[in-house]
């Protein structure tokens, strides 16, 4: 007997092990929050995939709820994805270490050359050199140039025309005789990927056998993120990645889908455009952008953790079934509302939430609430179930029953119109799969 009521308390307690049903409607969330966050389609499959073997059937601890207890095991998942430890730039090579800086044109490898510069000279106390191979723009040799005389190292002289192999030899021997402890190889990129551009690559890897070969990725760049790896590392092969423009806003998803698909290390981020705007990678911090998108995982974990599910089963059911919606509904959603902290704290955390969140507020302010269920509550339940038909008279009834005006009941009645053409509108989409969702 003990044990069934100790069962029994750890179901209403919310704990126990999380069902398939659980995990499936959080997958769900967690798959359009991946999307969200620019992470390539594949990518998104398999990750999904892991997180929902890992969690079906997982413990829910006491202390957790079924959605923190999923939102954990997505944590894990992905910083352990993203590369656990923090990995810095293998500098055990025989000097002069050679680092080749891969990527498309943009991508950010000038900058982030003069920035691995810097922090070699400063942080690791190395004697660093500079040499550019782009030799299809001078603007590309004179950037590296101008880059290397700021922060004080050496660049190894270029120009437009040579081979770029001769270039790297050279300022090989050159970098050997001055005991230069690091080479910083800068190349060329084209705006996508072609095959000479990955020949030239190839040749330069083969002819100077670098003891690192960054790739350096543009973390705008989103889903194509994917297929620019993919192309790079099939030719190369990668000992890390450098993120770039982690200061604008990108989603984070890019980091998630070049590491996966090139499974080197993502070993710094680039944060801006000065020099010193390099970031060791924690794959945490990335976790947290990509999980941030319209904070769709905190939603995830208040749906599981605070919704009444029958309740809102129910009311999902009904809009399916273009089944009337009365004032009983819209006072269930109001209770729910409150809550979750009202509707404005649950929408924010929904991509595209605020349009629907100033649609609602306008029908639904939050300071009204509470009045408009004491309104509700003072009805008949005739009047709740058909609220077209309320007349004038019941009206001022209703009001003193309830201690408001029968202005106000008039507005929520209002509200209520409002509020039942919007359902109506939106029951097959954004709202009806959200309150699908809220089903759990
Ligand atoms: P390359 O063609 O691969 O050599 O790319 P560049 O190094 O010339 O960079 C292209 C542009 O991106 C330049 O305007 C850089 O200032 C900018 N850039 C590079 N890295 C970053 C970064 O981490 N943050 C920001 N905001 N801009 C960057
Ligand atoms: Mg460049």
């Amino acid at each position: 007997l003990s044990s069934r009521l100790g069962n029994t308390l750890r179901a209403l307690s919310g704990s126990g092990r999380l069902t398939e049903d659980d995990v499936k409607n959080a997958s769900r969330e967690l798959r359009m929050a991946l999307l969200e966050a620019d992470v390539a389609l594949p990518v998104v499959r398999d990750f999904v995939e892991r997180v929902r073997a890992r969690a079906v059937g997982a413990e829910v601890t006491q202390s957790l709820t079924p959605g923190q207890a999923f939102l954990r095991i997505v944590q894990q998942e992905l910083v352990t994805t993203l590369g656990g430890e923090t990995q810095g730039l293998n500098l055990r090579a025989q000097p002069p270490l050679v680092i080749l800086m891969a990527g498309l044109q943009g991508s950010g490898k000038t900058t982030t050359s003069g920035k691995l510069a810097l922090r070699l000279k400063d942080v690791d106390k190395k004697k660093v050199m500079l040499v550019s191979c782009d030799v299809y723009r001078p603007a590309a040799i004179e950037q590296l140039r101008i880059v290397a005389e700021k922060i004080g190292v050496e660049c190894f002289p270029s120009a437009v025309g040579q081979n770029p192999v001769d270039i790297a030899r050279a300022a090989l021997d050159h970098a050997r005789r001055a005991y230069a402890e690091v080479l910083i190889v800068d190349t060329a990129g084209r705006t996508s990927v072609d095959e000479a551009m990955m020949q030239e690559i190839a040749a330069l890897h083969a002819a100077i056998e670098p003891a690192e070969t960054l790739f350096v990725v543009d973390s705008m760049t989103g889903q194509d993120a994917a297929n620019t790896a993919k192309a790079f590392a099939d030719r190369l092969p990668l000992s890390g990645v450098v993120l770039t423009k982690v200061d604008g806003d990108a989603r984070g998803g890019a980091a998630l889908s070049v590491r996966t698909v090139t499974g080197a290390p993502i070993k710094f981020l680039g944060v801006g455009e000065k020099s010193s705007a390099l970031e060791v990678f924690h794959p945490d911090r990335i976790a947290s952008r990509i999980l941030g998108q319209g904070d769709v995982l905190s939603l995830i974990e208040e749906t599981v953790q605070k919704v009444d599910r029958d309740k809102a089963e129910k009311l999902a059911q009904k809009l399916k079934k273009n089944k009337r919606f009365d004032l009983e509904d819209f006072r269930d959603q109001m209770l729910q509302m409150q809550n979750m902290g009202g509707v404005g704290a649950m929408l924010e955390k929904l991509p595209g939430g605020a349009q629907m969140q100033a649609q609602l507020a306008k029908a639904n302010p939050e300071k009204e609430v509470g009045r408009s269920i004491a309104i509700i509550n003072s009805m008949t339940r005739r009047e709740r179930r058909f609220p077209d038909h309320i007349k004038a008279s019941h009206r001022r009834r209703i009001a003193a029953g309830s201690g408001t005006q029968v202005q106000d009941v008039n507005r929520l009645l209002r509200q209520f119109d409002q509020t039942r053409d919007m359902m109506k509108k939106v029951a097959s989409g954004g709202m009806g799969k959200l309150m699908r969702g809220l089903a759990g």
